[in-house]
């Protein structure tokens, strides 16, 4: 036994039989968990002279990190944007079923919407981690008002917003608050959209660009002042033109500060994005990062489908729904990966990568 008086008297848990998704490789390692921690063995064993209180025999499965969604409006009838009275009830409903598709955290999505179900829908549901009960919810994706009018798709035009009064007055106005906002999408051609961009890069809030027809030089600017993402990349946006690539010559841009990365999300459903275009985005490095979002499509299937159209690796297809959505949002030091000391949020997947168990703070929650 243990006789440093520090050690925590938690169980470990010891999952072997694995391929784990480590340093960007699947390699043949245990994983060791306490507390919902993930630990390091060697510090478990020379200090702590620790053993396992159980073992979870995966059976040859990859361990990869819980996936992230960043961008969910809903699903299984419920529209996160429609407040309805029970919205807490609502996001509770998807969380617990997006578990079975490995998601063990996300940002519920809302599309553009009169201020009254901001002021309704935000304070409801408070960023927490998940459990039993469902995935964690990482703060709100608020996607829109400030958008622009051409490029407005499904959303209803008459909500739409300008920054009128300057600065972050216009999104005060709009939204109540912003506490519980992980990500905002704008279009960064409206007027007075730089400072915006600015003061919620400043704040940790992620500023993504979408539903926009800016030109390039535009959303090089918004990357300069703290844009990070583009959300839904090739749609809602103008599209590639050799003179002007707007937004998506992000991708490719010398106008990047060194220090920073562009990530950008795809739809990787089959559908809304050609296998070609899916290619083209994650063939162009060095500035852009692919980031999948589930949408309508399940993750699972979105990460299958991007593997398979975009001929990447597995490790990629698994850190486009893990590692680079976590430093997307700046959580990388406790989510999207299985580094010692991270939070040992897990999905159990089969070589082909179908979901197989998924587990949150080291506690399983679902299995197949
Ligand atoms: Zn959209």
């Amino acid at each position: 036994m243990p006789s440093n008086k520090s050690v925590s008297e938690e169980p470990i848990v010891q999952f072997v039989n694995c391929r784990i998704l480590r340093e960007h490789k699947l390699q043949r390692e245990d994983l060791w968990v306490r507390e919902g921690t993930i630990l390091d063995p060697e510090k478990l064993f020379f200090d702590e002279k620790g053993y396992a209180d159980e073992i979870v025999d995966c059976k040859g499965c990859i361990v990869a990190p819980g996936f992230i969604d960043v961008q969910i409006n809903g699903g299984y009838g419920i529209d996160f944007s429609q407040a309805t009275e029970d919205v807490r009830g609502g996001v509770s409903l998807v969380a617990k079923k997006i578990l079975e598709h490995g998601v063990t955290s996300f940002c519920p999505t809302l599309v553009t919407s009169p201020p009254n179900i901001y002021h309704k829908v935000l304070p409801e549901v408070r960023v927490h981690n998940g459990g039993r009960e469902g995935a964690g919810v990482l703060g709100f994706h608020l996607e829109g008002p400030f958008i622009s009018p051409e490029k407005k798709g499904a959303h209803p035009e008459k909500y739409l917003h300008t920054f009128q009064l300057g600065g972050m007055s216009d999104l005060l106005d709009t939204y109540g608050a912003l506490d519980n906002v992980a990500m905002v999408t704008l279009a960064p051609e409206l007027a007075n959209s730089q400072v915006v961009i600015q003061e919620l890069a400043q704040m940790g809030i992620t500023v993504s660009l979408g539903h926009s027809v800016a030109n390039l030089t535009q959303a090089e600017e918004a990357v300069q002042h703290g844009a990070s993402f583009i959300t839904h990349l090739f749609n809602a946006m103008l599209p590639f033109h050799h003179r002007d690539p707007g937004i998506v010559g992000l991708l490719t841009s010398d106008q990047i500060p060194h220090d920073r990365k562009v990530f950008y999300g795809m739809i990787a459903d089959g559908i809304h994005t050609n296998p070609a275009a899916l290619r083209i985005a994650h063939r162009a490095h060095p500035s852009g990062t692919t980031t999948l979002s589930g949408s309508i499509a399940t993750m699972d299937m979105c990460v299958r489908h991007f593997k398979q159209a975009s001929g990447c690796s597995v490790e990629e297809a698994l850190e486009a729904a893990s590692l680079h959505p976590a430093q997307l949002l700046g959580i990388s030091q406790h989510k999207g990966t299985l580094s010692y000391g991270t939070d040992a949020d897990l999905v159990l997947l089969d070589d082909v990568m179908n979901v197989k168990a998924t587990y949150v703070s080291g506690e399983e929650v679902w299995r197949k």
